[in-house]
């Protein structure tokens, strides 16, 4: 792992002269010193799937050199969301239901909240593919 990158993958310094980055936009920095530009892991696994669709983990993997362990997280933390026309989805992780991003489906969520009496608020809380849509959708939740 490059020593400049954080576990998934966003540089804060430039390659060629140190500098710190400027945060562009999602994923993308700019040095102001030199004016090179970086993608994080997030922007390159975003650009794939925009160009080429949605794919498995273990493809968009392959193709951008981002480990699928990362893509997974990024899933997880709702920074990616795989599209309701996907084949593939990641699942519940308390009763294994597709979801499209997140770690659990919403029902599980609102079991979990009730058992908590409504003072715990899972922040993970994914959708459950509605299987007509066809698009990979980006939030913007991407931070600094
Ligand atoms: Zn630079
Ligand atoms: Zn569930």
């Amino acid at each position: 792992m490059n020593f400049n990158l954080n576990k998934l993958g966003k540089p804060t310094h430039c390659k060629k002269c140190g500098a710190d980055y400027i945060y562009i936009s999602l994923g993308v920095y700019e040095c102001p010193k030199c004016g090179f530009v970086e993608k994080d892991d997030y922007a390159k696994v975003r650009e794939y799937i925009e160009e080429n669709g949605a794919s498995s983990a273990v493809m968009i993997s392959s193709a951008t050199g981002v480990s699928v362990s990362d893509i997974n997280a990024m899933l997880r933390e709702g920074r990616l969301e795989i599209p309701n026309g996907s084949e593939v989805f990641i699942r519940c992780e308390t009763c294994g239901a597709e979801i499209r991003f997140g770690r659990l489906c919403p029902s599980c969520a609102a079991k979990l909240s009730s058992d908590f009496k409504g003072a715990y608020v899972n922040p993970a809380v994914g959708e459950t593919p509605n299987k007509k849509e066809n698009k990979m959708r980006f939030l913007g939740r991407d931070k600094k």
